[in-house]
This record gives structure tokens, C-alpha cells and sequence, in this order.
């Protein structure tokens, strides 16, 4: 059955379209969602697709249950994404698509990107996963136009957000068709009880978001609720999707969408001084601060540490919660085949010790963040 069109969910789609300066825009119920039926949609069926050890669990999932294959990449040294020097070996004649993805904001880089496709024997279709960033660039040219389609996640965590939602955009005319037959066939409209839904959680979630959050966080984080909200605990368990991905987009999360793209330049911009504020002050012994990228839109800003565990606790106790985003590498997850850490080692060494850093209330908030970690850093350092 065909959803109703129209209204709100094109009046986004035209909205993000318009941002990323794509021709298509095709809003989805989640990120994954879009994955999966990008994944149809390029006539996938038990093949093998290339997917970074470093990624959000549900794109393997999404991969799985597409009827493909994830074939797992370890990280790039030094940085967080896909170590695209490692694609070619594990390139067959089952391979179907590779999924670079831009970690944490840090764009993909194009030029190897290039050059490891021009080794192929074949054309093999590159999906740029976006979910962390709405307008990564290399060296000024858009990462996300760097394949046949871009697939976005628009969930609360992420820098611009719908609630949920996710979006696949793309140049092609006939991947943008074939894509809007399978999504009408297979997606139902949303139901009233989903925009409601959608609004008590936009409610339950907001005060998280607003500047004196950390007290707070801390209290949502050990109620569960955030957890239980943001990272259900099965699902970097468990290989599946959510009950509703086939659920159309509701009109009230366009809505949000549309007003949050609105304020895309302006959150980045916050986002870029932040990050200044962090690579001027935190050069620090033992503290690894990320690639400095020209143009990184820092959905995330992402620390190496050893004694992550001692981190957490020692700024938490000064109030200030920090984050860990994604702290598994997929491939030592057991429903991907409990992988030993040495087959993924930079993956591995990845998940054990990274840490991020507030990052969206701009010069401000860094500053005092900066005061608390070179706190912590001496008493850290000052230990034996
Ligand atoms: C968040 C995310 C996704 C998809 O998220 P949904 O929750 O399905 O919207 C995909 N890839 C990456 C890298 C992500 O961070």
C-alpha cells in the first residue's frame, strides 16, 4: 500500500536535499531503515558488503538483514575510520557494496578512496554512511556524493535530528526511483500513536540537551532511562530491527528535522570552536587527541586514553559526564562471530580507549571542560 505523501516528511526531504546538495532526498524511519532498503534497492542478495570493525552495530544489522553479508575492515591507524587500504584483500567475486562511513564527523578520505577503487577488477558500488555527519569534506570536495547514495541518521544523538529518522540521498534518477517504489511498498504510513510517542519522548529527552545537563545526565544514565531510550541494551547483542522500521517518518519528526537543518551551519560552527578550544589546551601526555581534519563537522570530539574506566570516574566526580560512542569493535561482538581482538587490532584498541568530549555548547562549555580534564590529567599523571 502506498503511504500518503506529501506535507511535512517532503517538505524535510526537499529540506535535506537542499542542505547536502543532493538531486534526492528519501526520508525512513531510522537510519537503518534506509540502509537495509538501500541495500535492496541496489539488488543486493546474499552478497558480501564491506563494513568498517568501527561503526554503529545496526549497520552490520541492517547488512544481515538485507539478506548480505558484513565483511569486516579494521581501522585506519590513527584515526577512526576504515582503514580503506585494507578494502582490496578482502574484495571477491561475492562482494556487493562497500560502506565508507565518516566516524564521528572525520571526513573519509576521498583520495585513497579513489585509488583503491581503481585496483578493483570491477565497479563496485561505495554507500557513504553520513549518519555522523551532514557535510564531510575532503579537501573540499563532499564526501557524501563520493558513491552512489548517502545514507544519514537523524536519531536524537546525532548533530542534526528528526527524534529519530534516517534519509538515503542520492544523485542517481534511477536509484532515487527504485528506491521510492520499494520504500511505498514496504514501508505504512505513520500511525497517530507514533507521533505521539515520538513527541513524550522528544519531551522526555530535551532537558539532556540543555546546558546544565550533567548532574542530570548522571541521573538519567543510572535510572536507565537514557540508556534505555538511546542504546537499548539488545542491540549490540542481538542482529535485528526495531519493531517499527517499516513505520513511515512522523509528520512531527519532519518537523523537527526541518527546524533543526535550519541551524545545521550554525551548530557546526559551535561544534568548530569547540574543537579549537580542545586542540589549543588539551596537548597532553598519555591524552590522544584526534586527527585535526580540516572540515570535520565533530558529530563527536574523540580522545584516546588508557585508564578510560579512571577518566570516566574522576571527571564525573567534578561533574562532568563524558561520552563513549561506540566502544566495541562490531567484529568482537558475539552475534558477529566473537572475533578475537587481535584480528581487528586497531579496532580493538579503538573501542578500549576512547572517550568524548562535550562538544556542541562552543567556546563556553569548552573551556570549563578543558579546566576539569588538565585536572584530572595531573592527578591521573600524578599517580604511580
Ligand atoms: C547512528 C548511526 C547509524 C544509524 O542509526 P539509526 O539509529 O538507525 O538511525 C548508522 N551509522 C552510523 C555510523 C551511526 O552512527
Amino acid at each position: 500500500m502506498t503511504p500518503p505523501r506529501g506535507g511535512d516528511c517532503e517538505r524535510f526531504e526537499v529540506a535535506f536535499a537542499g542542505l547536502v546538495g543532493a538531486r534526492y532526498a528519501l526520508a525512513f524511519p531510522y537510519g537503518r531503515s534506509a540502509l537495509l532498503l538501500l541495500l535492496e534497492a541496489l539488488g543486493l542478495r546474499d552478497c558480501e558488503v564491506i563494513t568498517p570493525a568501527i561503526t554503529c552495530v545496526v549497520v552490520p544489522h541492517a547488512v544481515v538483514c538485507s539478506g548480505n553479508r558484513p565483511v569486516f575492515v579494521d581501522v585506519e591507524e590513527g584515526g577512526f575510520n576504515m582503514d580503506l587500504a585494507l578494502v582490496p584483500p578482502r574484495v571477491t567475486g561475492r562482494t556487493g557494496a562497500i560502506i565508507a562511513t565518516s566516524m564521528y564527523g572525520y571526513p573519509c578520505d576521498l583520495d585513497m578512496l579513489e585509488a583503491v577503487r581503481a585496483r578493483f577488477p570491477r565497479d563496485i558500488p561505495v554507500i557513504q554512511d553520513c549518519a555522523l555527519t551532514l557535510d564531510a569534506r575532503w579537501k573540499g570536495r563532499p564526501v557524501h556524493k563520493a558513491g552512489v547514495a548517502a545514507c544519514y541518521s537523524l536519531n536524537i544523538s546525532k548533530v542534526v535530528s528528526s527524534i529519530f529518522g534516517g534519509v538515503v540521498a542520492t544523485d542517481s534518477e534511477a536509484l532515487h526511483a527504485r528506491l521510492q517504489v520499494l520504500r511505498d511498498e514496504r514501508l505504512r504510513p505513520a500511525s497517530w500513536g507514533k507521533g505521539l510517542k515520538r513527541l513524550l519522548y522528544l519531551l522526555a529527552i530535551l532537558p539532556v540537551f540543555s546546558p546544565p545537563i550533567y548532574a542530570l545526565v548522571n541521573k538519567l544514565e543510572r535510572s536507565g532511562l537514557l540508556n534505555r531510550f538511546t542504546y537499548p541494551i539488545e542491540e549490540d547483542q542481538v542482529i535485528g530491527m526495531p519493531r517499527d522500521y517499516l513505520e513511515g517518518m512522523a509528520g512531527i519528526e519532519a518537523r523537527v528535522g526541518i527546524a533543526n537543518l535550519r541551524r545545521f551551519d550554525e551548530v557546526v560552527r559551535r561544534r568548530r570552536e569547540a574543537a579549537e578550544v580542545y586542540f589549543q589546551h588539551l596537548n597532553l601526555d598519555g591524552f590522544v587527541l584526534p586527527p585535526r581534519l580540516e572540515n570535520s563537522t565533530y558529530s563527536h570530539f574523540v580522545v584516546r586514553v588508557s585508564r578510560r574506566d579512571e577518566w570516566l570516574e574522576r571527571c564525573l566526580r567534578r561533574g562532568l559526564q563524558l561520552g563513549q560512542v561506540v566502544p566495541y569493535s562490531v567484529p568482537e561482538l558475539p552475534s558477529y562471530g566473537a572475533h578475537r581482538p587481535d584480528e581487528f587490532p586497531r579496532a580493538a584498541q579503538v573501542a578500549r580507549t576512547v572517550i568524548n568530549l562535550p562538544i556542541w555548547g562552543g567556546r563556553r562549555l569548552a573551556e570549563r571542560v578543558v579546566d576539569i580534564v588538565r585536572e584530572v590529567h595531573r592527578e591521573i599523571e600524578g599517580q604511580v
